[in-house]
């Protein structure tokens, strides 16, 4: 089976094919312009790949609410041109299987449970933590939408006794967001976060916003995996950190061998797929509306 798979990033589409059991066979990517032009794109890759279905995930805020004549919009972005952009109404045009659509890290999250780190699980988070920071929640055996979707990136945390930098978040300020992401990295420490020594302060910073933000996901949804992935958690010696972090702030409140020493290391973990999770997590959407589509 081919299944079309769509990584819809502000910054770059990414594009491939897979098949069902999340191999992917092929794929290319290109800057995201004009909705228009770019989605053209989208529609001229897929034309002779005689796919059976298509997932999207996608960067948001996105309308992922089947119910309501908007679905399928991105919504409030201020990326030019993306902002109430019907994009899954324009795909469909020319684009005639069934398609899932979803935020790009809920695909990921139910990609890593399919295929990845999370694998045969029916709960886990995924979050990114890149030029934002998003979170992507799996419960239950599905992904987690409710009034939009979840926004983990700007869950506010405590502050870093020793920070003294504002945050970068244009609608919270020191949000995760605003003091985690990689842009608040390259402007608390004036250097991009890929230049700072693994041995630099900055991290053990970093880890704590990380780790606070952890503690509170895992104190709400219990979920049983939490898969770190983003340009920023390239940095490995952050995941001891996080853990640290995590398990002595939660002091063995939460009464699972997950999350003492030696099980945390399995709990906290990278993404299972690599630099293909956020592809695998669209093939994975892909995968579930067929099946749908079938159920029909
Ligand atoms: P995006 O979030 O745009 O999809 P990435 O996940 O690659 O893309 O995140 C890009 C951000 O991550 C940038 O702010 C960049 O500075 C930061 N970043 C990328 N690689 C590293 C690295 N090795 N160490 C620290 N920060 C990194
Ligand atoms: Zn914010």
């Amino acid at each position: 089976m081919i299944i079309g798979a769509v990584e819809a990033g502000g910054t770059k589409f990414v594009c491939g094919i897979g098949n069902e059991k999340g191999e992917v066979f092929e794929r290319i990517s290109f800057p995201t312009e004009q909705p228009e032009k770019t989605l053209a794109q989208v529609v001229e890759y897929f034309r002779d790949k005689q796919i059976e279905s298509l997932g999207i995930g996608s960067f948001g805020p996105i309308n992922i609410d089947r119910s309501s004549p908007q679905y399928g919009n991105v919504t409030t972005t201020p990326k030019p041109g993306w902002s109430n952009f019907p994009v899954l109404t324009e795909l469909k045009k020319s684009i005639d299987v069934p398609i899932g659509w979803d935020t790009d890290v809920n695909a990921a999250a139910l990609g890593e449970a399919t295929w990845g780190a999370a694998q045969g699980s029916d709960s886990c988070l995924y979050y990114t933590i890149g030029t934002g920071v998003g979170v992507g929640v799996y419960a239950e055996g599905r992904m987690v939408h409710g009034l939009v979707h979840p926004e983990g990136g700007h869950v506010l945390t405590r502050r870093h006794p020793d920070d003294t930098y504002g945050g970068k978040c244009p609608y919270h300020g020191d949000c995760l967001e605003g003091m985690a992401a990689g842009p608040a990295i390259e402007a608390r420490w004036k250097v991009k976060g890929s230049e700072l020594p693994v041995d630099h302060p900055a991290w053990e910073m970093e880890a704590f916003y990380i780790g606070e933000a952890l503690i509170s996901a895992i104190l709400l949804l219990s979920p049983k995996k939490i898969i770190l992935g983003g340009g920023v958690m390239h940095q490995m010696q952050l995941f001891p950190l996080i853990r640290d972090h995590v398990r002595n702030g939660l002091k063995g409140y939460v009464a699972s061998s997950a999350l003492e020493e030696g099980g945390i290391d399995n709990y906290i973990v990278p993404p299972g797929l690599g630099d293909n999770a956020g592809l695998c997590g669209s093939i994975a959407l892909g995968l579930r509306a067929y099946e749908e589509s079938q159920q029909r």
